[in-house]
């Protein structure tokens, strides 16, 4: 029987797409072993670059339960996902969210899972470092764009400084290995990047610096946020001996040692570079919409399939039908003629 990139192995009911051992294998021979899910699309925050200050949200019935999100992850698991990553919107504030991670906890008991993550604004942390940590999570992703508390309200218009820098220290007192997520934005927190850096290096935290990207319509222009990463790099390279180092996730950063911190900084560069080669995510929604890339529309519903039979093998097949359409790779582009976004959803819908 033939193995490898996009094989039909055979099974008594129905052509199976992907490996013998049941791997997800798109056309491309990129496995996907890393699934994202967004278990809410909404937030706490009205980041500036996210979303437009007054979003509509889905109505509660189109949301998966949270049994449905068991389920959806599980069988995703039991194909080859090695690492789950819960966001949103804030998935801290889906009611009963630690239901969820506790109930995927037992696929990291059982081995079938690696890692278990979180990406959150941290406005939930303090009361759920604990227990995140109680359920296996080791790792999670902190999103701080600055730690001056007047930039922190205007970029994220609802948020409070105070309380994600307390969620911050429950973590590390939790033991979580936590990585700071900031977006460069031009003329806010262009000037504080390297501080940052510093701050989070101080504290034993990695730091990746994150390009802003096109997607939704967020009711501003976009040039007027966006910043090359190439500059940012040029700028901290004054300050700090930036080292190159072979640290890899298979995602769009690249990483290198900061010299005089020890520490380790990222970038993500989704408008100059591409990361695509080595693409080993895709991405569902909280209505259970799989995005097979970020940077593409194209996406497939597993929400029909998840609620039409008990059974998963109507969702095993949509699955794999669509990974069977994972695209090589995406083409953002900041259109500077009309400053409209490259994708109409907004970052919420996919989760970062
Ligand atoms: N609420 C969680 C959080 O704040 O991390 C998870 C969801 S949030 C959409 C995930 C990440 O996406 C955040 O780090 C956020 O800063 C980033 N993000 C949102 N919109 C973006 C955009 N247009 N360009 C680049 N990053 C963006």
């Amino acid at each position: 029987m033939t193995s490898g990139v996009a094989a039909l192995t055979q099974s008594p009911d129905r052509p199976r797409l992907g490996r013998e051992d049941g791997a997800l294998v798109d056309p491309f021979g990129r496995a996907i072993t890393y699934l994202r899910v967004s278990v809410t699309d909404r937030c706490d925050f009205r980041c500036v670059y996210c979303m437009a200050e007054n979003m509509t949200f889905l109505p509660k019935a189109d949301l998966l339960s949270l049994e449905e999100l068991d389920r959806l992850c599980s069988v995703f698991v039991g194909r080859g996902v090695r690492k789950l990553r819960l966001t949103g919107g804030e998935p801290l504030v889906r009611r009963g969210i630690m239901t969820l991670v506790a109930s995927l906890s037992r696929h990291l008991a059982a081995g079938s899972l690696d890692e278990l993550t979180v990406t959150t604004n941290g406005s939930q942390l303090a009361r759920y470092a604990g227990e995140l940590a109680a359920h296996g999570v080791k790792r999670i992703n902190v999103s701080l764009d600055t730690r001056d508390p007047d930039k922190f309200r205007a970029i994220t218009r609802w948020g409070e400084l105070d309380k994600v820098e307390a969620g911050i220290e429950a973590a590390l007192a939790a033991g979580l290995k936590i990585k700071i997520n900031a977006v460069a934005l031009k003329g806010v927190n262009e000037d504080e990047l390297a501080e940052l850096v510093a701050w989070a290096h101080g504290r034993g935290m990695d730091i990746t610096i994150i390009e802003v990207m096109p997607l939704g319509d967020i009711g501003a222009g976009r040039l007027e946020q966006y910043l090359p990463l190439s500059l940012v790099r040029a700028r901290l390279a004054q300050r700090f001996t930036l080292e190159e180092i072979d640290y890899r996730t298979g995602g769009p950063a690249r990483y290198v040692r900061v010299k005089e911190t020890g520490g380790r900084l990222g970038f993500i560069t989704p408008l100059t570079h591409n990361f695509c080669e080595s693409c080993n995510r895709v991405r569902v929604t909280c209505t259970g919409t799989l995005y097979m890339c970020l940077g593409q529309e194209d996406a497939a519903d597993l929400r029909a399939p998840l609620r039409r039979s008990a059974a998963n093998d109507l969702l095993e097949a949509a699955i794999e039908e669509a990974i069977s359409r994972k695209p090589k790779g995406h083409d953002f582009i900041i259109d500077r003629r009309h400053q409209r976004p490259a994708l109409a959803r907004h970052m919420n819908v996919t989760g970062g």
